[in-house]
């Protein structure tokens, strides 16, 4: 039963999503403010995590949540070259496989296991338990998670070849926004230059 029109469908913000800082959903996009449970306002997620082989054991590097206007005010600093890259790459590489396919079948079903969805780097196929850094993504709408393409894990190795993609004019870009932007302090605003902004 593949779902022809590829809509997303709405499930729970599962735990792995909420806000480490409050151990509760994100309540306000990073940029403007705006309060993300109410209503149908649609954002990203993003959390980098450390993970520690020999505790097994996690912390997450940073987290944060935008919502679309802001997000799509943050790429337009990307230059055309450095989007089609980037489009380019997901398009070759990022595993919409069939053990995925599996997942959104289930997920029709009503069963949705984000652990599954998270179990893996959605480029590189590297199970998270070898994993020491990555960065999961998710898409939500108010109080409720999209899931479709997100929510996925991208490990390391991936990212820095994402970011390896992009033109000098992009990163200089992409870090002038968040200079100006990001209400972060400075050692995050750094990590965050250094990992990128998930780009979708
Ligand atoms: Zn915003």
């Amino acid at each position: 039963m593949s779902n022809s029109d590829n809509k997303p469908l709405l499930v729970d913000i599962p735990k792995s999503f909420y806000s480490d800082e409050t151990n509760a959903p994100f309540a306000k996009c990073l940029n403007c403010g705006r309060d993300l449970q109410e209503g149908q306002t649609q954002y990203i997620i993003e959390k980098a995590i450390k993970r520690y082989k020999d505790y097994s054991s996690t912390d997450t590097i940073f987290e944060y949540a935008i919502c679309m206007d802001c997000h799509q005010k943050f790429m337009s600093v990307y230059s055309q070259e450095s989007l089609a890259n980037i489009q380019t790459y997901f398009l070759e590489n990022a595993r919409f496989d069939h053990k995925r396919h599996h997942l959104i079948e289930k997920l029709q079903d009503g069963v949705f296991e984000v652990d599954e969805w998270l179990s893996h780097c959605i480029i590189k196929g590297t199970p998270v338990s070898e994993m020491t850094e990555y960065q999961i993504g998710a898409q939500c709408v108010g109080d409720k998670m999209a899931a479709l393409q997100m929510p996925f894990l991208i490990g390391n190795e991936a990212l820095d070849e994402i970011m390896q993609l992009l033109s000098n004019k992009t990163i200089d870009g992409m870090n002038g926004f968040i200079d100006e932007f990001f209400g972060l302090p400075p050692d995050l605003k750094k990590l965050l230059k250094d990992t990128g902004v998930f780009v979708l």
